[in-house]
């Protein structure tokens, strides 16, 4: 994506394909299941930049799916967000850095990865913890804070 200038404070926003290819399992694609993607206002909300899914209610961290059917044909009104992953990877914080910790069994935290943002760090967690369940912990190296995660689930923060 490219964002440039023009004349009398208007942007000129230009998207191009960088690859193609078909889904694999690390994507998995969902049916349309109205209970699981329309709010009680009808409402279907999709990612502005992948037109992922968003289901209603589910954690206090989104999950955003792919359902291909809704960009056939949505069932009805479609509000638009932002997914984790387009977050993480149009808007890093470049001075930003979250460390990923697996919590270990004997309660020693092991570094396994770290990210540009939180919600990168979160799709990282994802991924890892698809490999490897465990709890795992982010680190704000700035602040200190600390979140632990359990698959893809905030539990507690300090
Ligand atoms: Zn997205």
């Amino acid at each position: 994506m490219r964002v440039l200038p023009l004349a009398d404070s208007y942007l000129l926003v230009e998207n191009s394909l960088r690859f193609e290819r078909p889904h694999g399992p690390e994507r998995p694609v969902m049916p349309a299941d109205s209970a699981l993607y329309v709010s009680k206002d009808s409402i279907l909300t999709m990612c502005a930049h992948c037109r992922r899914t968003r289901r209603i209610g589910m954690t206090s961290v989104p999950v955003w799916d792919w359902v291909p059917a809704y960009l056939v044909e949505p069932p009805g009104p479609v509000s638009h967000g932002l997914c984790r992953n387009c977050h993480a990877y149009f808007y890093p914080s470049p001075a930003a850095i979250f460390h990923i910790f697996r919590l270990q069994p004997d309660g020693s935290e092991l570094r396994v990865g770290e990210a540009k943002s939180y919600v990168g760090a979160l799709f990282d967690i994802e991924m890892l913890a698809s490999r490897v369940p465990a709890k795992y912990v982010i680190r704000d190296r700035a602040t200190g804070q600390r979140h632990v995660v359990n698959l893809g689930r905030l539990e507690k923060s300090g």
